[in-house]
């Protein structure tokens, strides 16, 4: 039977990405016992014009994981999309934007002057910015353009399966790998994981419809070790995430944070976890609920952690 072709790219991304795909450990041989890994940039040495060569559709899947960040990485999304039958999205910031999408609060203006030339250790005094072009002596550089915001793969391509997480579970990168190992993908649009409810699903701490009169961050309290921990008032996002990552952070003490992305059927994480908060805020005076809220510390990175460019904001108005 001929081997199915692999792509692997990595856009807007951390690089968390790739170390969880090497995660799977020993299936990597029998990955490679039935997949060539035709591109994949930071493991083999292939050019961009490598992949332009080959005909459309001769990619069977492209595994795809950061967001769209500038035109390089909208150029490659689209031109690999051409190149493969099917394309997931892996990870959170392919899925969601992702921790880089956080930057959607700014636009480009306010980025580059904080990085280029605001901050102490910045020593630029002649207040040079990337610019796309630049000539030299020896003709023209270029470099790929810088957009106002972060935007998904999503919306840059048609998707056609979502592996989700910051990153991946190896259990749910191999659900993936396997199904198409075995010819047994299911329907496109799926968002792969072994739990379609919520983290809460596979969590054994127990609910009990508690209220709060404060939020805390982590190191402020040592939580009871049984209770849900947003009934403690600890952030957890469990209540409004995708399931399947087996619980590992709420069972350490630590509140999910979010990172499989929404349950089926809610279109706006970020809301239905604050949604969910709200439902355990214990007063109904204006003042003290005010009181209550203003405990969130970091509203926007604690609602919208990996999902702002995907959001129905999207990121903040900047005039
Ligand atoms: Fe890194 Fe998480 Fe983004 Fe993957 S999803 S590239 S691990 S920040
Ligand atoms: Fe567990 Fe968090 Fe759900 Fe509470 S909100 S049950 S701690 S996952």
């Amino acid at each position: 039977m001929a081997k199915l072709k692999l792509a692997l790219y990595w856009a807007a991304s951390c690089g968390g990405c790739e170390i969880a795909q090497l995660q799977i450990g020993d299936k990597l041989l029998k990955l490679a016992e039935a997949a060539d890994i035709v591109f994949w940039p930071v493991a083999i040495d292939a050019k961009y014009k490598d992949v332009e060569a080959m005909p459309d559709k001769s990619i069977d899947v492209c595994l795809f994981n950061g967001g769209i960040r500038n035109s390089e990485q909208e150029h490659l999304a689209k031109m690999l999309r051409e190149k493969s039958k099917a394309i997931i999205a892996y990870g959170a910031c392919a899925y969601e934007g992702g921790i880089p999408g956080l930057a959607n609060l700014f636009n480009r203006q306010a980025i580059f002057e904080r990085v280029y030339l605001e901050t102490p250790s910045t020593d630029n005094k002649e207040k040079v910015t990337p610019q796309i072009s630049y000539k030299v002596p020896e003709g023209e550089l270029t470099l790929p353009e810088f957009y106002d915001r972060v935007k998904t793969l999503g919306q840059t391509v048609a998707v056609d399966y979502i592996i989700p997480g910051c990153p991946p579970e190896e259990r749910t990168t191999w659900l993936a790998l396997e199904a198409l190992i075995e010819g047994k993908l299911p329907p496109k649009g799926t968002v792969i994981s072994h739990n379609t409810k919520a983290v809460c699903d596979d969590c054994p701490r127990k609910r009990d419809v508690k209220k709060v009169k404060k939020f805390y961050r982590t190191f402020e309290i040592i939580p009871e070790p049984e209770t849900c921990l947003l009934e403690q008032g600890l952030l957890c996002a469990g209540i409004a995430t995708r399931g399947g990552c087996s619980a590992p952070c709420p069972q350490a003490n630590m509140p999910c944070t979010g990172c499989y992305g929404p349950v089926d059927g809610v279109i706006d994480q970020g809301a239905h976890f604050l949604s969910a908060v709200a439902s355990v805020v214990d007063s109904n005076n204006p003042g003290e609920i005010a009181e209550i809220v203003a405990s969130i510390h970091d509203p926007a990175g604690t609602f919208y952690r990996y999902s702002l460019p995907d959001s129905l904001l999207r990121g903040a108005r900047i005039r």
